[in-house]
């Protein structure tokens, strides 16, 4: 370590905040995540790791733990390797746990973060609490961004929006062959991304695995303005399944039928189940990232487009610098 431990506060306890969090322990420094969400929430699809960089970050033994439901290696990106959302923030929150100068606490929500030379500060409910470090991971609707870069606060909505599952192959109307990686498939209006995963218990055998697909449709934007998860030219909010009017998931399987199996299947099984996700595709450039003790990180800093699978990939990067400097 080349400065004196600091004590930093880490507003959201998501994927960025804990991969910096578990960075900054392993430089000295004490560290504590505030995160609004319970320690277990039911969520998330499937996204891209890079299995070399969380090694060098989190060690061998919690990386290895943090992709075990991570997917075949899809040759054609190399070291890039499909894990599922679940498996990944469950590997980071078990080795944030294992960090003894890293408390990780959940249920609580920042309401209001400053600062002045000397030191910070965030106010969760009654309780404030002070540090030296303030790290902003609280994704792309960030507060704290507000405080860092308040002449630009808002990530601005793309203009498209993203359908998001997985699917048991074991459990589909069709009997292969299976794909063996990475898939796209374009439509015009429609694009789709369908990639293999792992088994609920890590089988990677064709038959028994699970298929993440995503699924690009510009054509539905007025439902996420009509839902309020789009208000403005500011995209707010994902959409559950359940939140859907049954017409729109009607209109969605209808247009299913457009993609080659097995992903017309996946697709189709998550309808059914009504599990799957919608999510406003929201980018922003960012002219700050740093005021004063203040830093951003992870989808709070750049949203390269929340739920495309890459903003992982980028969180490790702000690790990385975060560790380093
Ligand atoms: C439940 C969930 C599921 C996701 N699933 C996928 C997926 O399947 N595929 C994919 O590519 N990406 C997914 N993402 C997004 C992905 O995690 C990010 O794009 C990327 O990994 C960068 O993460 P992040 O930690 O910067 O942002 P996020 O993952 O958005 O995390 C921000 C965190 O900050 C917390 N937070 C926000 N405001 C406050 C506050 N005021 N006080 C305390 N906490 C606060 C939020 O609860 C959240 O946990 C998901 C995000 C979430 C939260």
């Amino acid at each position: 370590m080349r400065h004196d431990p600091l004590d930093v506060l880490v507003v959201g306890g998501s994927l960025a905040g804990l991969m910096a969090a578990i960075a900054l322990v392993r430089q000295g420094h004490r560290v504590t995540v505030l995160e609004r969400a319970p320690r277990h929430r039911p969520s998330g699809a499937s996204l891209v790791v890079r299995e070399a960089d969380l090694r060098t970050i989190l060690g061998a033994e919690h990386a290895r733990a943090a992709v075990r439901s991570a997917g075949p290696r899809d040759t054609r990106r190399g070291t890039d390797v499909p894990a599922t959302w679940a498996g990944l923030y469950e590997g980071l929150c078990r080795a944030a746990e294992a960090e003894p100068r890293l408390t990780l606490r959940h249920d609580t929500r920042v309401g209001a973060v400053g600062q002045d030379a000397n030191s910070v500060w965030v106010q969760a409910g009654r309780e404030r609490l002070a540090g030296d470090l303030l790290i902003g991971a609280d994704g792309h609707r960030s507060l704290v961004r507000r405080s860092v870069a308040p002449e630009h606060p808002d990530a601005g909505f793309a203009g498209y929006v993203l359908w998001l599952g997985v699917a048991a192959e074991r459990d589909l109307a069709y009997a292969g062959p299976w794909p063996g990686g990475l898939d796209i498939r374009d439509s015009g209006a429609h694009l789709l991304l369908g990639y293999p995963l792992a088994g609920p218990d890590g089988s990677t055998a064709p038959g028994r695995r699970r298929l993440g697909w995503a699924w690009y449709d510009r054509t539905r934007n007025e439902v996420f303005r009509e839902l309020g998860a789009v208000r403005g030219g500011v995209g707010h909010h994902s959409l559950r399944a359940p939140d859907l009017p049954p017409e729109v998931i009607d209109g969605l399987a209808g247009e299913a039928g457009q993609w080659p199996q097995p992903w017309r299947s996946a697709i189709t099984d998550s309808f059914g189940r009504v599990d799957f996700v919608g999510t406003p595709i929201t980018e922003y450039l960012p002219e700050r990232l740093v005021r004063g003790r203040m830093v951003l990180v992870g989808d709070a800093a750049h949203v390269p487009t929340p739920m495309t699978g890459r903003g992982f990939a980028t969180s490790l990067d702000d690790a990385a610098a975060l560790a380093g400097s």
